[in-house]
């Protein structure tokens, strides 16, 4: 059981890894080992105090180095849901699931908002995780909607297994190719179905379909934790990143407004703080 896990690695969860290390947790770090794509994409940051010259680039090498100085390593993993327990969370990554007594949410935004009827048929014919779902599908005609290159592995997976694939990349440079594979350059106007998923809705054309995959880098905090209050379709937080459930803290833009490296940080921190509070009642 591990005191707490940090699920994301952009400016917040590197923030309150940081801490929670300096707190000496026993803490596990969740996501992507080379950081988050959006620390690295600004070409000139004017607003990080010290740092007045920096680039999304140099800020994220500083915080790489600043990660191995502190003897952070991130165990890489997508996380597909987060279940309160009560008392401790279930964090479940594909096929490896993990116990906590606290977790701090750190997964940014996604720009791309859920399509119509993307929620409602969550579970039922649409997914969120290829490691997860991709063998019910296997020999079946699926719709793969990616959001990022960095999801194409996954894509390239689920076209291992199915007999068709309609892909749909919303990024640039979509490499996906095979026999069993056909390219729609459009996003989905709607989800449609009766008791499932049964069919998407492109701007040009309607496409039958068995499942839907939605690859995205960040999924809706309601959709990954079941119970999580939000609000304008951000995690509700107070002033030290509690949530409105017990033990379970959020850091960075998926808390909202403004989405700045400053306040991520600031957050992480705040959160990691809060952890140890936690920890401390609870003992
Ligand atoms: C082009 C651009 C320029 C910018 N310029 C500036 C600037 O000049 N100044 C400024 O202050 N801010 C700027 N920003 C905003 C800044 O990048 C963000 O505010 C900051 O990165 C937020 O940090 P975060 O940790 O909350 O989220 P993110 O950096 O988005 O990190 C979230 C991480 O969580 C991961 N994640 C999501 N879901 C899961 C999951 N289920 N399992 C595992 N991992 C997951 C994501 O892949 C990502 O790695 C800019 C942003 C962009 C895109």
């Amino acid at each position: 059981m591990y005191d707490c896990i940090i699920i994301g690695t952009g400016a917040a969860g590197v923030s309150a890894a940081l801490t929670l290390k300096a707190r000496g947790k026993n803490f596990l770090h969740l996501g992507n080992p080379a950081l988050s794509a959006k620390i690295g994409a600004a070409e000139k940051i004017n607003n990080y105090p010290g740092l007045p010259a920096i680039d999304g680039e140099g800020l994220k090498k500083a915080f790489l180095n600043h990660l191995e100085e502190a003897g952070i390593q991130i165990t890489p993993a997508q996380v597909t849901g987060v279940y309160d327990m009560g008392g401790y969370f279930g964090v479940l990554c594909g096929q490896e699931s993990y116990q906590t007594t606290t977790v701090i949410l750190a997964t940014g935004v996604e720009a791309v908002r859920p399509a119509p009827g993307e929620l409602e048929f969550l579970g039922r014919g649409v997914s969120y995780c290829a490691t997860c779902d991709g063998m019910l599908y296997k020999g079946k005609k699926i719709v793969v909607v990616c959001t990022s290159k960095s999801m194409e592995e996954e894509a390239e997976y689920l076209s291992s297994l199915a007999a068709e694939v309609v892909y749909a990349p919303l990024y640039k440079g979509a490499e996906l190719k095979g026999e069993n594979v056909r390219c729609i350059n459009d996003m989905p106007r709607a989800i449609e179905g009766d008791k499932r998923a049964e069919r998407v809705v492109f701007k040009n054309e309607t496409v039958p379909c068995d499942g839907v995959f939605m690859l995205k880098s960040a999924i809706a905090p309601s959709a990954l934790v079941p119970g999580l209050k939000s609000e304008d379709g951000h995690v509700a937080t107070d002033r030290q990143c509690r949530t409105n459930l017990a033990g379970f803290f959020a850091a960075g833009d998926c808390t909202g407004r403004p989405y700045q490296y400053a306040k991520a940080v600031g957050e992480g921190n705040v959160a990691a703080h809060s952890v140890c509070d936690f920890l401390a009642e609870k003992k």
